[in-house]
């Protein structure tokens, strides 16, 4: 089947949503989420939204925090535009129905916690379930509005790619590659539709599940990096994962974090003997940065053995705690840990991925009418280290430039679609999987599963340049497996975000090896200094030409 829509949204989270909302006042805007609408990280997260709101806060003091944290690779211009727009965004998400949580005192109204990294009181949050409140109501509004439709259940494989070439006689002076929609597998029909737009947006989120241990959701499978390198997009500083310092360990709790909020209150990290330790890591001690509290944590689990650590907030008024924490506090009990007496055992876990798809100041890539927005883009805000609660905001804030974007193109892109001759579209490659071995299916969970360990264990908090190596033949072995023999199995989700994960963990490594250094979140024993002269840059990768081309394309 094939759908026409003004612009194709890919993902439902907070950047997806955003910018349908506001693309929709122009067009027609489908939305294609590959599970259930609500299940994204956005959904998920806990402490809030930076922003300058607070009486002795300054646009300069988050620009500085914010580069501080980025160590030397934040882009400045790029930085002061998210941090100004910030307050403008959370007033729209207040004035749709976000229900922030208010403070007495404060001259703006919003009650304003701190996170690791922040000098000032910035975050707006929702009690701690930040995400799901954001997530609600931007969900009601997008199903409330006739010019939205959202396609549950939709996973995007490739997408749509027209090579346009400009000729002078018998030269070619210039090749142009636009997008035009993509390939999406209905998961319950198990059917493909090209869904055509005049513009993609690809909203797909981070890439978590490369790692044994995430706080991700299932849904972060690193999707919309994969689709936009074989399409031919530049994608930059993926070594930089993020690996949040405190999820809860406990068997019966799958990615259940305990927010960096806690720590904002007075939580305090100690080993199993009840030592606090982070004093002897860094002048901030509990609210450092995460990168330093996860690589201590890291260091303190190996030198001890101990398979987690402890974070204690029993100090502080029980009655307090349950209000300020009530996710937290109940999730806990439910397991048997009463935070108000019992330090929360945790262990650090892939959480963030600050690299992505390159893109400029509105999300646009170097593919025309192709954007990336949120935590699947490399904006250029993040640098080395993402600084806390900057990624919802940043999803915001380029939501509403590549809306502004569309919304004033979306006219002439129409004109031009009307003078072209109608494109053919080709059915989409074979190779993705159309056999009938049902029994194998185990070709699937078991390269899933040796991918993760692989990454936890070579590709993880501390590097080495052995490990890296190593892991880049191992992943080279796994995807000739893949390549081998997914051709045979039936095609099913599954199997396209195995093939998906697996490119994108090969991407990671190979910016890992290609960083001789040590910056902010890529920290390699080898080269343990910062080096400015040669690496105050970033990690760009684009498709080789001769690489396989799984991406459909028009000629
Ligand atoms: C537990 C947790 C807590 C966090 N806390 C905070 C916080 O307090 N503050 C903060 O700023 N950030 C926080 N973050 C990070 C932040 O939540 C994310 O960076 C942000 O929500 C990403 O939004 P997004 O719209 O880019 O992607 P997501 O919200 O992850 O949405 C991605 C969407 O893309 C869809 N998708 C993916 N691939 C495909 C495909 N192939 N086809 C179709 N659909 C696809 C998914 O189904 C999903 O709908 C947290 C993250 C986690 C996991």
């Amino acid at each position: 089947m094939e759908y026409q829509f003004d612009l194709l949204v890919v993902g439902s989270g907070i950047a997806g949503l955003t910018f349908a909302l506001k693309a929709a006042t122009s067009g027609t805007v489908a939305i294609v989420t590959k599970k259930n609408k609500i299940e994204t990280s956005t959904n998920y997260a806990q402490g809030g939204i930076a922003s300058v709101l607070g009486p002795d806060d300054s646009f300069q003091l988050h620009i500085q925090d914010t580069l501080n944290a980025g160590d030397g690779l934040c882009h400045p211009e790029v930085v002061d535009m998210v941090v100004y727009s910030g307050p403008d965004r959370v007033r729209e998400l207040a004035t749709l129905g976000v229900p922030f949580d208010h403070g007495s005192a404060e001259a703006t109204g919003f009650d304003l916690g701190r996170e690791g990294g922040h000098t000032r009181n910035r975050i707006v949050h929702a009690h701690d379930m930040t995400g799901q409140a954001v997530e609600r109501v931007l969900i009601a509004a997008a199903e409330a509005n006739p010019n939205i439709q959202i396609f549950e259940n939709h996973l995007v494989m490739d997408l749509i790619i027209q090579h346009d070439s400009l000729k002078v006689g018998t030269v070619t002076l210039q090749h142009q590659d636009v997008c035009r929609g993509a390939y999406v597998l209905d998961s319950d029909q198990r059917e493909i539709h090209a869904f055509l737009a005049q513009a993609v947006l690809l909203c797909t989120g981070g890439a978590g599940k490369a790692y044994l241990y995430t706080s991700n959701p299932d849904v972060a499978a690193g999707d919309g990096l994969a689709i936009a390198y074989r399409a031919g997009a530049r994608l930059a500083n993926l070594e930089f994962v993020q690996f949040h310092p405190t999820c809860l360990y406990h068997p019966l709790a799958k990615n259940f974090l305990i927010s960096e909020a806690v720590r904002g209150e007075g939580g305090c990290l100690i080993d199993r003997r009840g030592r606090a330790f982070m004093e002897h890591y860094h002048p901030l001690k509990d609210l450092a940065f995460r990168d330093v509290v996860a690589r201590a944590i890291d260091t303190e689990m190996k030198n001890s053995g101990d398979d987690c650590v402890f974070l204690d907030i029993s100090h502080r008024d029980p009655e307090f705690l349950k209000q300020r924490f009530p996710n937290i506090y109940q999730k806990c009990l439910t397991l048997g840990i009463d935070i108000t007496r019992d330090p929360i055992p945790v262990v650090p876990a892939a959480h963030y991925l600050c690299g992505g798809i390159v893109t400029d100041h509105q999300g646009r890539t170097n593919i025309e009418n192709l954007y990336a927005i949120g935590e699947c883009a490399c904006t250029g805000l993040h640098g080395a280290n993402r600084l806390a609660s900057n990624s919802l905001l940043e999803a915001m804030v380029f939501a509403h430039e590549a809306s502004l974007h569309c919304c004033e193109n979306l006219e002439s892109w129409r004109r031009r679609s009307l003078r072209e001759i109608p494109p053919c579209f080709p059915a989409p490659p074979a190779e993705r999987g159309t056999g009938g071995l049902q029994s194998e299916m185990v070709l699937i969970t078991h390269n899933w599963d040796i991918i993760r360990r692989l990454m936890w264990n070579y590709v993880g908090i501390v590097r080495t340049d052995k490990r890296l190596a190593l892991a880049q033949n191992h992943m080279a072995q796994i995807s000739l497996e893949i390549r081998e023999h997914m051709p045979h199995i039936p095609l099913n989700s599954d199997l396209v975000e195995l093939q998906n994960l697996a490119l994108v963990a090969e991407l990671i490594i190979r910016c890992a090896i290609q960083r001789k250094e040590s910056r902010g979140l890529h920290y390699n024993v080898d080269h343990p200094r910062r080096d400015d002269l040669n690496w105050q840059r970033d990690t760009v990768v684009v498709k080789h030409q001769a690489e396989e081309l799984f991406c459909a394309s028009i000629k």
